[in-house]
């Protein structure tokens, strides 16, 4: 991979990374469809990385479909799909690690102790590896997506961090490649996720910009059977607790669905 980059980078042609752990859905496919639009080669990563996931958490059962996966890149245009095994990544343990500091105070850093360690870790190999010069995340992983920007920013990787929507089924559910986890009866449960966002964003349009209200409608809305990780609102920049709301905030959440932990999270501004 490094070698056709360097070549790529010699032609001057601009190299866009997509990186994800694969088991694509549509959430997946529209950071590829803006990474087509943004420069020459498209590469989407698919590494499922054992470095991010605890000990209890779902590593060993994490759904995978790489004959699915590279069918969707192609649609999608992709010009490369790498796809490393855990070997060729860690070779050895890693003695290196890179810990973003502050922006992981809350929401999902401290209910995962490691995660994004390993995630600002991993992403910085795959900079390294596929020299990408902008790499597209989903504000989905919003946490994720500002931890990545801000590595990025600290130690001068010279990558673009894009961020792109939240992609959403039909009936609100934000698209995860856990999904594939839910019965029938779950799937139904973790559409509360979504309209509990909702039901705070109602409150903050009539007007509501206290933090405990908002978390408390959004709390009211979440089904029963359905185990709530965190309600937080932080600000959108710093994720920081916000107590009242007097620039845009990020409402995000997370919740057990049956054993299925799912996030979602809507920014209140305006
Ligand atoms: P994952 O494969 O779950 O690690 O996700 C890979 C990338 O896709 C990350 O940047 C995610 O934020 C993004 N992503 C996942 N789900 C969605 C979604 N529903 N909408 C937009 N982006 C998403």
């Amino acid at each position: 991979m490094r070698i056709r980059s360097d070549d790529f980078r010699r032609d001057g042609r601009a190299i866009v990374l997509v990186p994800t752990m694969g088991y694509l859905h549509d959430g997946h496919v529209s950071l590829l469809t803006a990474g087509r639009a943004r420069g020459d080669i498209l590469v989407l990563s698919i590494f499922v990385n054992p470095t991010q996931f605890g000990p209890n958490e779902d590593y060993a059962r994490y759904p995978r479909d790489l004959a699915g996966d590279l069918a969707k890149a192609h649609a999608a245009g992709v010009d490369f799909a790498f796809v490393p095994t855990a070997a060729a990544m860690y070779p050895r343990a890693p003695l290196t690690r890179i810990v973003v500091d502050t922006l992981t105070d809350g929401l999902c850093s401290p209910r995962r102790p490691g995660h994004f360690v390993g995630v600002a870790s991993v992403v910085a190999k795959l900079f390294h590896v596929v020299q990408p010069h902008v790499a597209i995340f989903g504000e989905k992983d919003y946490q994720q997506l500002m931890v990545i920007r801000r590595m990025a920013a600290d130690l001068d990787v010279g990558v673009e961090i894009v961020g792109m929507p939240i992609v959403r089924e039909r009936d609100g559910l934000a698209m995860s490649s856990r999904n594939a986890y839910l019965s029938s009866d779950e799937r139904v449960r973790a559409l509360s996720l979504s309209r509990a966002l909702a039901a705070a964003e109602a409150r903050f349009r009539d007007g509501e910009r206290a933090a405990t209200a908002l978390i408390a409608a959004a709390k009211a809305e979440i089904a029963d059977g359905v185990t709530v990780d965190y309600v937080e609102l932080v600000d959108t920049d710093t994720l920081q607790p916000v107590d009242t709301i007097v620039r845009p905030a990020l409402l995000a959440l997370a919740a057990f669905v049956g054993k299925t932990r799912l996030i979602d999270n809507r920014v209140l501004s305006g």
